[in-house]
């Protein structure tokens, strides 16, 4: 008998992707089934999910976290797998049709790459991918006969409303944004701002990473990058609005003017599920919107003197090359020192700015090229703080 069940590989299966991922594949009354999972440093959790969902195989992906982990309680029928190359011979596996990459940060490319390589279906929510290397892993998609379904919620709504007409009809996109939990403060407000107050996100529940992102709105400026290079749009294509309701998650304005958005309430379950049922659509544990409550919805500019994470985003979006691994690294490193105490709030997004113009722009660079700029970009981000 043929199998008929999607077959999926959630890579970050411990984070908040990664467990809205498995929610969807268990109610999906066996339309999806779980290949296998990976974690980093929750390997008690990812046990439990390898007893509840029975995966052929989890990934370790640290080594030596892995070697140190009691693994007694890992049902019989799931592999362990250790370090990143066996994620990417495990993402290649004809028993995985699909990779959800869930990873955080430039940690997520290895894995993405890998299934695109082997020409999977990749539900990506690891905007880092694309930020880094978009030219590349999109060229190598459509050598790969691979593809790329947006996770992130505005591209996924974006990839949602396009289907309303041509794609070369579009005359721009409108990407939403909360405005993060700092949306009113002050300049001055800015420079007081704590760690808590910044994991504070008033409408998603997501990982630290993306939760500090987007109070400083680089997440947006990530978004706007990735969307240049998912969607082919030229950087002046992609406009920015605040939406604090997080219901509009983003919208598609065509040449004749029409708008076209895709509404729901804040909850990743439904991009997540609309990456693998496409292009059928199925019922879902997403929640859904109380038409009998009252709804506001409030759309507004944002202030890019507050936000100057905006412009760096269309700079970026616009340079290509090399320049959207140095950002993301220096970002990456900055959050990491923000969350460690060792960087004021309003630092980080002018120490992305400082590496970034001191970096060698090269415009075609290499795969190696970008992962040693991943690296030195870091470590000039490690002198600032140091300084
Ligand atoms: P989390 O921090 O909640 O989860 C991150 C996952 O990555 C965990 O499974 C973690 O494993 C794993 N991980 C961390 N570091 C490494 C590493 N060095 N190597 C391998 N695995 C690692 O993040 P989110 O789920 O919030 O975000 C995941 C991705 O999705 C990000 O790229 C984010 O931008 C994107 N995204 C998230 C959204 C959200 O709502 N959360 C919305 C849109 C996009 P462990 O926990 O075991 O250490
Ligand atoms: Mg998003």
């Amino acid at each position: 008998m043929t199998d008929l069940t999607t077959k999926i590989a959630v890579l970050g299966s411990t984070g908040s992707i990664g467990r809205s991922t498995l929610d969807v594949i268990a109610a999906s009354h066996g339309t999806l089934s779980t290949a296998a999972i990976s974690a980093h440093s929750n390997l008690d959790q990812a046990v439990e999910q390898a007893r509840a969902m029975k995966p052929q195989w989890l990934v370790a992906t640290d080594p030596v976290r892995a070697s140190g982990f009691d693994w007694s309680g890992l049902p019989r029928e799931t592999e362990l797998v250790v370090g990143e190359d066996g994620l990417a011979d495990v993402v290649s596996h004809d028993e995985v049709d699909v990779v959800v990459s869930a990873i955080v940060g430039s940690a997520g490319l290895r894995g993405t790459w890998a299934g695109l390589e082997a020409g999977k279906r990749i539900a990506l929510a690891n905007k880092e991918t694309l930020v880094m290397a978009g030219p590349l892993v999109m060229q190598l998609a459509e050598r790969s006969g691979g593809r790329i379904l947006p996770v992130d919620s505005e591209h996924s709504a974006i990839h949602q409303a396009i289907q309303a007409g041509d794609p070369s009809h579009v005359h721009r996109i409108i990407l939403t944004a909360s405005g993060g939990p700092f949306r009113n403060h002050s300049l001055e407000q800015l420079s007081q701002v704590t760690v808590p107050e910044a994991l504070a996100h008033p409408t998603w529940k997501m990982g630290k990473k993306i939760t500090i992102d987007s109070a400083t709105m680089m997440n947006k400026a990530l978004e706007m990058i990735e969307a240049r290079w998912l969607f082919d749009l030229a950087p002046d294509q992609i406009e920015v609005v605040i939406h604090p309701q997080s219901v509009i998650h983003s919208m598609v304005e065509f040449i004749d003017g029409a708008v076209v958005a895709q509404l729901s309430p804040p909850d990743m379950k439904l991009p997540i599920q609309y990456a693998l049922s496409y292009p059928q659509r199925w019922p879902g544990p997403a929640e859904k919107l109380d038409w009998t409550r009252v709804q506001h919805f409030d759309l507004e500019p944002p202030d890019v003197e507050r936000f100057p994470a905006l412009e760096l985003g269309r700079e970026v979006a616009g340079l290509g090359g090399t320049a959207g691994a140095v950002l993301n690294a220096a970002n990456e490193a900055a959050v990491h020192e923000f969350l460690n105490e060792q960087l004021p709030f309003h630092e980080i997004v002018p120490v992305c700015r400082s590496v970034l113009e001191h970096h060698d722009f090269d415009t075609s660079p290499s795969l190696q090229q970008l992962i040693q700029l991943d690296a030195w970009a870091r470590q000039e981000v490690s002198r600032w703080v140091c300084a």
